[in-house]
């Protein structure tokens, strides 16, 4: 393994550099951290290690920020997610240790914590060397090439590296390489914490100040503009970059959206009535779209002529879809030279030319597709336009957007088709093209905010001027949740063998805990009970993670890591004093009544799950119309 970090800078260039910090150093402020509850104080401490950090090397943010947040790299890159699971790690502390797996086992089920073991292991392991000092570089190239390695042998080879960084280990470096190692530091650490820090940290560098006085307004103005650049190009080394070159105050003119870098998609808020919508907008001109009812595709022409299709987590979905091309859709290719489109894909029936309801995308491979063996066809329907020639249109209305997208691609029935549209203020209308759109399979209306400053894209932002308006769901909570799997029960009579029920919980944002929301065992067919066994049987875990907010009395028979979501119904929300979720804001948590199983959210990864905020939200939302 190299020790030098190789990162990306603002013109997407490969750099390498060596990061010479010692880990040790690193380990001791999450120790600090880790006694800390106030958030100010752990500002400050994050800061000035940054600051400190700087002065050896600017660029020691990059690995710093991505350490601090428990990552590797942008998400939209594969093979850098961690997360090892329990039973890897067990087996690598107990031989390098020198222990049997049966006492890590036992220790673990007696303090849940693989990373205070290998700590307590280590101290009492005798040394005859004192081995080399490890540095954040060596650490942070050692994570990464854990986290790629694939094949036979990568179980060997992760271990090996595991054992040879644990050998180096001193003080109480075991505990946070095996939490990282886990991908969960569990220090309170928020990733807004870190943006924080890492705005004073630059401040202070930029500026040459100390940092008592650089005030908090400036800190929160610098880290307004590290949120909004790294929404549109979501890559810290990339925006680290940018802002050590052009300062952070002019970040926006430098590091913006661009072709192959996946920007956060704009999200929409739920509305349980028509009369809601009329309430939101009152005399602002609004638009309505049909809600096709596929997954989120984000089209990429690059300037070397290529094109790429980005799934709404950013993941590389272009092999999925080798139907589509860029020049049957783009009027002009020789004008139009790099693009970025929003679209939804969608199954389509080519014999009688219309929509298929999603169930029947969902039998497409996700990968390595070969075009003879496609027998659903998927047919892109575009409703934004976010870059054009390198201009970044996000800023213009989408009245404006709209006309250069009509301008720039042309309609080709079953391949490429804008988002049925229609503006009124109609109430008659708008109800009848909410009842068309549902004829025409999809799910409902999307709308938007068609003129002015709110009207603008916000990346990442779930914002009031998109609302979805679910058919199905005006008469609950306007929409339906993405809830990750925690756990199950076990399944009687004819459920005998396979789990029978599920314990579901959102994410909450800002702790990076999963609060239970519920219990579910509705909506199953045999099949799917017989498929989410096989599936999730390899995922149980001895004990709940620490991360999991939960009642004793809801406890289920088995537990598993978080890897899947299921979307559900639900009745109405109500205050549990079994349930969790939301419980940080009410003393009780909210729940869903007679919750039902939709389908599984395989474009969702587990942190985007529906979070104790929208769940709130949403309680209020069914209270207040109630009121
Ligand atoms: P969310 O994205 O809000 O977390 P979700 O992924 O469950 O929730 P939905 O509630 O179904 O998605 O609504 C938003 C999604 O609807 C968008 O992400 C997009 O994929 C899809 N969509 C379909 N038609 C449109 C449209 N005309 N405009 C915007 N989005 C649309």
């Amino acid at each position: 393994v190299s020790k030098k970090i190789k990162i990306q800078d603002e013109n997407n260039d490969t750099k390498e550099f060596y990061s010479t910090v010692p880990y040790a150093d690193l380990c001791n402020l999450f120790q600090e951290i880790e006694g800390i509850s106030s958030r100010l104080a752990i500002i400050k401490l994050c800061s000035s290690f940054l600051i400190s950090v700087m002065k050896l090397d600017p660029r020691n943010l990059i690995p710093m920020t991505y350490l601090f947040i428990n990552k590797l790299g942008p998400d939209y890159m594969p093979g850098l997610e961690l997360g090892l699971g329990e039973n890897l790690l067990i087996k690598t502390i107990a031989e390098s240790c020198g222990r049997s797996l049966q006492q890590i086992k036992t220790k673990y089920h007696e303090i849940g914590d693989l990373g205070q073991i290998a700590l307590e292991a280590r101290k009492v392991q005798p040394t005859m060397f004192k081995p080399k000092p490890l540095t954040v570089g060596e650490v942070f190239q050692n994570l990464k090439s854990i986290a790629s390695s694939q094949g036979k042998d990568s179980q060997t080879k992760k271990i090996k590296l595991i054992k040879r960084m644990l050998t180096s280990c001193q003080g109480v470096e075991a505990k946070f390489l095996i939490r990282s190692l886990e991908s969960k530091l569990r220090i309170g650490l928020a990733e807004k914490t870190v943006l924080i820090s890492l705005s004073k940290a630059l401040l202070v560098y930029e500026y040459g100040e100390s940092d008592k006085d650089i005030d908090m307004e400036t800190v929160e103005n610098a880290e307004q503009k590290i949120r909004d650049a790294f929404c549109q190009v979501p890559n810290y080394e990339v925006v680290i970059d940018s802002c050590l070159k052009h300062g952070i105050m002019n970040l926006d003119q430098h590091c913006s959206l661009r072709p192959a870098i996946p920007l956060k998609p704009m999200l929409a808020k739920p509305t349980k009535s028509i009369s809601e919508i009329f309430d939101r907008f009152q005399d602002q001109k609004f638009t309505c779209e049909y809600k096709y009812d596929g997954e989120r595709a984000q089209v990429h022409l690059l300037e070397d002529g290529t094109m790429r299709i980005y799934s709404r987590n950013g993941e590389n979905m272009t092999e999925r879809y080798p139907e589509i091309h860029i020049r049957d859709f783009v009027t002009d290719l020789s004008h139009t030279k790099s693009l970025i489109l929003d679209c939804e894909a969608v199954a389509w029936d080519k014999e009688q030319n219309k929509i298929l309801p999603f169930q029947v995308l969902s039998t497409r491979k996700r990968k390595d597709v070969d075009i003879n063996e496609i027998k659903v066809r998927v047919c892109l329907f575009a409703f934004d336009i976010l870059l054009h020639n390198d201009e970044k249109l996000i800023n213009k209305s989408l009245q404006e957007r709209r006309d250069i997208l009509h301008s720039i691609t042309k309609e080709v029935t079953g391949e490429f088709q804008f988002a049925t549209e229609m503006t009124t203020t109609n109430l008659e209308e708008l109800q009848s093209f909410l009842d068309q759109s549902v004829k025409n399979s999809c799910e409902g209306l999307m709308v938007k905010m068609l003129e002015g400053e709110e009207s603008h894209y916000e990346p990442s932002k779930r914002s009031r001027n998109w609302l979805k308006l679910k058919k199905d769901y005006l008469a609950g909570v306007g929409d339906s949740l993405d809830l990750c799997v925690l756990g199950a029960y076990f399944g009687r009579g004819k459920r005998t063998g396979n789990y029978g029920g599920f314990l579901l919980g959102c994410y909450n944002q800002d702790t990076g805990e999963f609060e239970t929301a519920c219990k579910i065992g509705t909506g199953f067919s045999d099949e799917v009970l017989q498929q989410l066994h096989e599936r999730l049987k390899s995922t149980v875990i001895d004990l709940p993670k620490a991360t999991y907010v939960f009642d004793p009395s809801a406890e289920p028979d088995v537990w598993f890591e978080p890897t899947l979501l299921f979307e559900v119904l639900t009745a109405d929300l109500s205050l549990s004093p079994v349930y969790k979720a939301g419980s940080s804001t009410y003393d009780k948590g909210v729940s869903l009544r007679f919750p039902r199983f939709l389908r599984l959210r395989e474009d969702k990864g587990v942190e985007d799950a529906t979070s104790s905020e929208q769940i709130v939200e949403m309680y209020e939302n069914q209270a207040n119309l109630q009121q």
